[in-house]
């Protein structure tokens, strides 16, 4: 039993194992723990990087910078029994905030074939190897967090993070209109106190061509092509990395290949992509994914982060309704443009494969709290 309290309810009914044709993971630039350093200094010193961001420290160098891990050969780590810690870790997340959450990062296209391992056992036993280092990030976030709430009283925006959840939860339903998503978008740009059931349908007044626009903003700047290297990867049916590079011309699709060269493939204006409809299925699988962003630390302290960052003038309920809304949209309109390059239907698989090409973005959006 670990000696403190572990929230890992969203990993229920999900599994962990690995493809070797996958090496997604490979593509996020590890960085070293300190107590690493040595061996990769000695071992791999041509193979190392200093990095600046968040902080100051040493990571593996990337193929020609933008590419995989340079010690990824074929697809397999080349010095596997001594990959850095942050390796060992996924498809997990252990986001530490006022307690320890672990997450499952969805991009990982092997968690949804339901083989391997049960994804609690998994993160149960990672969590127990890693109990000292959890510990001592806890006594720091959890005073992080309670000078956050301090402030927010302060200002008087604050809100118990676990009725905005139950609020969604008996709306939950309602996530799949766009014009609820709409209203509710409409509500958090003001900074004003509201709750779900002030999100009227009738009184939706605004224009479905605002709400597309406000969907290709979302998805087109989280996928700027002025940074390549922080750009999402899907990895598709086939392992293929693919690369969605937007600019103000629209979209290109490209495929990085294992040397960390990038091969054209398509081209869309952004008009060419617009909101497709879903299938039955297709809604519920977004419904279910809603559900679980709905539970996951790292989204309230997405939405903390944003009251922090500016200034305490939202109320923590615009701030989390607006997340979870734009995370929505934002994957909506990224379902709609894997449609058009890939031909996807918007059903249950159409959803799914839009879900492996979003995740390890949005786990990856800042948080108050760390990720270990
Ligand atoms: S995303 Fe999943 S299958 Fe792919 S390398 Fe990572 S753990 Fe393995
Ligand atoms: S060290 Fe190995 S496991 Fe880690 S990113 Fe590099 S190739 Fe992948």
């Amino acid at each position: 039993m670990p000696r403190f309290d572990v929230e890992m309810s969203t990993l229920r009914g999900w599994s962990s194992d690995c493809d070797e044709r996958c090496g997604l993971c490979c593509l996020c630039q590890p960085e070293l723990l300190p107590e690493e350093a040595p061996y990769f200094r000695r071992y791999h010193s041509k193979s190392l990087v200093r990095k600046s961001r968040p902080h100051k420290h040493l990571a593996l160098a990337l193929k020609k910078g933008r590419g995989s891990c340079v010690l990824l050969q074929d697809r397999r780590c080349s010095d596997y029994g001594n990959r850095p810690h942050f390796c060992r870790m996924f498809p997990f997340h252990f986001h530490v905030g006022e307690r320890l959450s672990v997450e499952l990062d969805l991009s990982c296209r092997v968690a949804w074939e339901g083989g391997g391992v049960p994804a609690e056992e998994e993160a149960a036993r990672l969590v127990e190897k890693n109990e000292d280092r959890i510990e001592e990030t806890l006594r720091l976030s959890r005073s992080v967090y309670q000078e956050f709430r301090a402030n927010c009283e302060a200002a008087g925006v604050w809100a118990e993070p676990e009725e905005l959840r139950e609020q969604v939860r008996g709306h939950i339903r309602s996530f799949k209109d766009l014009r609820f998503l709409g209203q509710l978008m409409l509500l958090a740009n003001d900074d004003l106190d509201f709750s779900l059931d002030e999100v009227d349908l009738r009184q939706a007044d605004f224009d479905l061509e605002e709400l597309e626009d406000a969907a290709r903003e979302a998805a087109l700047s989280s996928m700027d092509s002025s940074d390549p290297v922080g750009l999402p990867v899907y990895c598709g049916p086939d392992w293929s990395w693919n690369l969605y590079m937007s600019s103000p011309e629209g979209v290109e699709w490209k495929i990085l290949d294992d040397d960390g060269d990038l091969q054209h493939r398509g081209f869309a204006s952004a008009e060419q992509v617009g909101l497709l409809p879903l299938t039955p299925e297709g809604e519920e699988e977004l419904l279910r994914y809603v559900s679980i962003l709905n539970e996951r630390d790292s989204i309230m302290g997405n939405a903390c982060h944003l009251v922090d960052m500016y200034g305490y003038a939202d109320h923590l309920s615009n701030a989390y309704f607006g997340v979870i809304a734009v995370a929505v949209i934002d994957l909506l309109w990224r379902a709609s443009m894997l449609s058009h390059f890939h031909g996807y239907e918007m059903d249950r698989e159409g959803m799914r494969e839009a879900i492996i090409f979003y995740d390890m973005d949005r786990l990856d959006a800042p948080t108050i709290g760390a990720f270990i």
